[in-house]
């Protein structure tokens, strides 16, 4: 339903608010969106080290395009391997002991995260519009998702600083034990296009709360708020080389993996780049990697949930970001005695999601971030008729727009061994597949490489919690889906990769334990 049909239904509005509400942890009240800036000024576009603005080494650029028009926004410089060894010595710099950041309190560093989440406050609309140019997503959800979620996620850690506790611990003998968790050291991270601004502050949160030093590289789709958000890092007061921003393409991720000098790589992405990490790190120096890599989630619709509510909650879980999302609802499983009529309303309700400019506030899709990803997408869905899935909605790319858009697609009579049922789409194509009974849906389910998240609708505890029990998956939300939290752990099992993000959990990847043993004093000695 477009936002501009919902502004006008109250009743209406309430429902999807509160599906949102619900996804982004806050209250998405568009009535009151702000108009968005069309045309924001592109500020940066240099490579960020020691708190300065740097052209690559090699003179080489890339150009940033804006997936609406398929043009060309800016033209960005290119970190090849010349400036990540730069960039790693800056951040190497910066953590050794006796330096500003080294010697500051931790609650200090909390208040410096905290600064840099009220600066994104304040340039909200900003951000929002910014973000919305390179990426595409529509400005209601970059303003009220991505940029009040990434303020969320900073604040969240930035009170966990100085709540980094160690244990003590008896232990035999006249000696006496403690931990202390110390930061790992220089972290790379790599950041992906789907959520620009909210990955990057999933990733810095953490990384600076606990004390470490960072170069983040953003995804070359989408460098443009990474390279903002540098300039508010210093704005804020972190002491040089402390976060060091190294947009590239081509091989800056490599470099950064197999750097002998970084002690810990976090990256979010494909499996495939994933496992080039791993192998980076075995064949290095052995750094610290997590990985939260694809999926290709199960979503369960038994015949006792509430239909309307089902229907719409699932069509938010597959088409929110345009299809773009790793934890995507991308396999539907509907039981038997509801397949019919659940395919037919999905159908109609793909129909009527509006589509075009995402400036616009009654768009609820944009653009896929590229050419390559539009056209990865359609051959997906050309492969899903061909193996006999029946589209029941979209499946082209509509002629009338000039950008990289692909209709809300739906396909019924899905089979488990179709290609479209095991692939990561990463657009906005569902498969509506047919079950029958519980244990057959959970092991149906969990027959995938990976193992991202996962959901269940229906009004039964008893079948929710035996389903939940049975499921492989690092997240599982019951009646809900998409509803992501700074507070509560995500991330996956199998080769939806290791570690977890968010929540207490997440300190855990930034942190070494160092026991101290230390000897007693005999009394009377
Ligand atoms: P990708 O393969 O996930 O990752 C590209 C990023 O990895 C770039 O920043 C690239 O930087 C870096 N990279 C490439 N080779 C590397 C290496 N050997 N070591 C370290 N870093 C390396 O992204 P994509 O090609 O844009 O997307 C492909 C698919 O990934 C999508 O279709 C989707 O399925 C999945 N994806 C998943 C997520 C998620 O949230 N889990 C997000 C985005 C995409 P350089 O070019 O500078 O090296
Ligand atoms: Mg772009």
């Amino acid at each position: 339903m477009a936002l501009v049909n919902l502004i006008k239904n109250p009743l209406a509005l309430r429902a999807q608010s509160k599906l949102l509400a619900g996804a982004i942890n806050s209250v998405a009240n568009f009535a009151s969106l702000p108009q968005p800036n069309t045309n924001p000024e592109i500020l940066y576009t240099g490579i960020f080290i020691n708190n300065e603005w740097h052209r690559s080494k090699s003179g080489k650029t890339f150009p940033s395009v804006n997936p609406t028009t398929a043009q060309n926004i800016a033209e960005i410089q290119c970190a090849g391997k010349e400036d990540i060894d730069i960039a790693v010595q800056a951040a190497r710099n910066a953590f050794k002991l006796g330096s500003p950041w080294r010697r500051m309190d931790a609650s200090r560093r909390g208040e410096l995260i905290y600064r840099l989440a009220d600066l994104m406050e304040r340039d909200r609309t900003y951000l929002a519009s910014l973000e919305t140019l390179d990426n595409g997503k529509p400005f209601a959800m970059s303003y009220n998702a991505d940029v009040p979620m990434s303020i969320k996620s900073l604040r969240y850690y930035a009170g966990w600083a100085d709540k980094n506790h160690g244990q003590t611990i008896p232990l035999d003998g006249d000696y006496f034990a403690y931990t202390r968790h110390e930061p790992v050291g220089v972290c790379a991270q790599i950041i992906p296009w789907n959520f620009p601004l909210l990955m990057m502050a999933w990733k810095l949160g953490p990384a600076l709360a606990t004390g470490n030093t960072i170069v983040l590289k953003p995804a070359e789709q989408t460098s443009l708020t990474a390279l903002y958000m540098a300039q508010l890092l210093k704005e804020a007061g972190f002491p040089e080389g402390v976060v060091n921003v190294v947009p590239g393409f081509g091989d800056a991720g490599a470099a950064l993996s197999q750097h002998t000098d970084v002690d810990k790589v976090a990256f979010t992405g494909s499996t495939d780049v994933g496992k080039l990490i791993q192998q980076a790190s075995g064949a290095t120096n052995l750094k610290r990697v997590t990985l939260e890599l694809g999926g290709k989630s199960p979503n369960i619709i038994l015949s006792d949930s509430d239909m309307d509510y089902a229907v719409e909650t699932s069509h938010f879980g597959l088409f929110f970001n345009m299809g773009q999302c790793c934890c995507a609802g991308s396999r539907t499983f509907v039981e038997d005695k509801i397949y019919d009529e659940f395919v037919e309303r999905s159908a109609e309700r793909a129909k009527k999601r509006t589509m075009g400019n995402p400036f616009d506030a009654n768009i609820e899709q944009g653009p896929q971030i590229n050419a390559e990803q539009m056209h990865k997408i359609l051959g997906l869905i050309k492969t899903g008729k061909e193996q006999g899935a029946k589209l029941v909605a979209g499946g082209n790319r509509p002629e009338s727009l000039p950008g990289y858009f692909v209709e809300p697609t739906v396909f019924a009579d899905v089979q488990d061994d179709m290609t479209i049922a095991r692939e990561e789409i990463f657009g906005p194509v569902q498969q509506i597949i047919r079950f029958k009974k519980l244990d057959e849906v959970i092991e149906r389910a969990n027959k995938s490489d990976y193992g991202l998240a996962a959901a269940v609708f229906t009004k039964d505890i008893d079948k929710a919690n035996y389903i939940v029990q049975g499921l492989r998956a690092g997240t599982v939300w019951v009646n809900a889906y998409n509803v992501l939290s700074a507070q509560v752990p995500f991330g996956g099992y199998k080769m939806s990769g290791h570690g977890r993000e968010n929540g207490e959990y997440a300190l855990k990847n930034y942190t070494e334990v160092k026991s101290v043993i230390v000897k007693l004093a005999q009394k009377n000695s």
